[in-house]
């Protein structure tokens, strides 16, 4: 038996000499390589440590070359989203127009008057570069009376709701049903973020049922407003009762506070123009008495990541006053691609083609089935011969605290091992989709892998299909 030596491999500078090398430092710089052939020498050494022969200097080469691919790969990578749940929040929630993406490449490539008054050259408000777009939206469906509310935008609706209590409630009580006290997602709960901001949370009702005379009966000199929670990822259904809006703003107005409603999701149009679920708009709660209402940006409205505070004017400006605004503003990238997005609302007509998620959100059944049809051979082709790949049914949800019981019919690639232990085979294939230069995101149930199409627009499709086909 020969034993090998550390000696008989190559040199950093050997290695680096070699074309394969030479291209890759062109490629990636000088440092990365450097230090991927550092990297992969070590790891030769230990082989050559314990007996194995030394890797001839091409193969060396070509293991450094795969390390600084790997290394030169962003962090924050696309996937395709098969999971059946449009605006999923591990995966990114809405994506945004064309439009705004250009809009953002403007803001972050060039200087922008982000506060500054062009008109007379003073220093301007960043709010304001959204606020009359906003009031214009609200006008269409409440007329004249948009123009008596204004608006504020801080980093996602969470922050919405910490800064607006902060400010109003600080040390005093708001007054919440107990059907609403909500948890978004684990790191967003009602009553928490109500202690972060200093209010003290006074519940009332039950569970299932809170009536008028709850909210009523709670408030005392210590109360500072009345709240209300969109419950918008569960259902409370049954012997149930909640107290609508425009009662307990009348309740509320009647003792002299605010009432607050926290929407979470909120669209600014009428979504049964496309037959989607009706879901709550800020237009209906600020008709019916509301003070101010927040929402996301980035859910059904399919913005950037951004939290709306929309209400009285006055309650607007102490809020903008709170030191804890500045800490929780956006930043122009988001502001431009918020304005871009919400100009795309003017023209109701076109919104379905131009705003990403709207468009995926009003695909029809049909139109995602016929794609299953051409995918099915190339998903059967991926998942090997001992799988069957059959066309089924699917019911997509919208996500992200829109309607959380009502379903969009869509179609999904069922994939099934038939056998004993499928689970296992299941665990594979899921890893393998994972593994793609574009991770394909599925979902394992009821012993079959679920690909629900809804979210693969017709456009994304060649390039889904070339992954599959080249690693099958
Ligand atoms: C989604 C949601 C939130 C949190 O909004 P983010 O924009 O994710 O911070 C708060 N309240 C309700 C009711 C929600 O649906």
């Amino acid at each position: 038996m020969t034993k090998h030596t550390l000696s008989q491999l190559p040199s950093v500078d050997r290695l680096l000499a070699l074309p394969a090398l030479v291209a890759a430092i062109a490629n990636h710089g000088r440092q990365p390589i450097t230090d991927c052939t550092r990297a992969e020498l070590a790891a030769a050494r230990e082989l050559v440590r314990a007996g194995h022969p030394p890797p001839d200097p091409e193969a060396l080469a070509a293991s450094i070359v795969e390390r600084a691919g790997k290394l030169a790969r962003p962090n924050l990578r696309p996937v395709f989203n098969l999971s059946g749940t449009v605006l999923h929040t591990n995966l990114g929630r809405a994506l945004l127009a064309k439009e705004a993406v250009e809009a953002m490449t403007v803001a972050a490539t060039s200087p922008c008057a982000l506060e500054y008054d062009i008109a007379d050259g003073g220093r301007g408000d960043r709010d304001s570069l959204v606020e009359p777009l906003l009031a214009e939206i609200m006008a269409a469906s409440m007329g004249e009376k948009a123009k008596e509310f204004a608006a504020t935008i801080v980093n996602n609706n969470a922050a919405a709701v910490l800064l607006a209590l902060d400010t109003l409630v600080k040390g005093k009580e708001a007054v919440v049903s107990r059907g609403e006290l909500v948890e978004i997602g684990g790191a967003f709960r009602v009553p928490d973020i109500m202690r972060r901001a200093g209010a003290k949370l006074v519940e009332i009702g039950t569970t299932n049922r809170t009536h008028a005379k709850d909210y009523a009966e709670a408030i005392t000199a210590k109360t500072a407003l009345l709240m209300k929670v969109h419950t918008s990822n569960y259902a409370v259904v049954g012997f149930t009762k909640v107290v609508d809006e425009a009662e307990i703003a009348a309740i509320a107005h009647e003792h002299g506070l605010p009432f607050m409603v926290d929407l979470g999701s909120g669209t600014l149009t009428d979504f049964a123009r496309w037959n989607l679920p009706k879901e709550p708009t800020p237009q209906d709660s600020l008709a019916a008495g509301a003070d101010l209402v927040t929402f996301s940006g980035d859910k059904l409205l399919g913005g950037p990541q951004a939290g709306f505070i929309v209400g009285r004017k006055d309650l607007i400006a102490r809020i903008k006053k709170n030191p804890l605004k500045r800490a929780l503003r956006v930043g122009k990238i988001t502001l431009a691609a918020l304005e871009a997005t919400l100009r795309l609302y003017r023209d109701p007509d076109r919104l379905a083609q131009r705003l990403p998620t709207l468009h995926l959100l009003t695909r029809s059944e049909h139109d995602i089935a016929a794609q299953a049809e051409r995918l099915c051979p190339v998903v059967a082709d991926f998942a090997g011969e001992t799988s069957t790949v059959s066309i089924e049914p699917a019911m997509s949800q919208i996500g992200s605290g829109a309607l959380p019981v009502e379903r969009l019919a869509s179609a999904a690639l069922v994939i099934r091992y038939p056998g004993k232990r499928p689970g296992k085979q299941l665990a594979v294939l899921e890893e393998r989709l994972r593994g793609l230069p574009q991770p394909v995101i599925g979902r394992i149930a009821d012993d079959a892998l679920r690909l629900d199409l809804r979210c693969l627009d017709v456009v994304d499709e060649e390039r889904f299909v070339t992954q599959l086909r080249e690693t099958s």
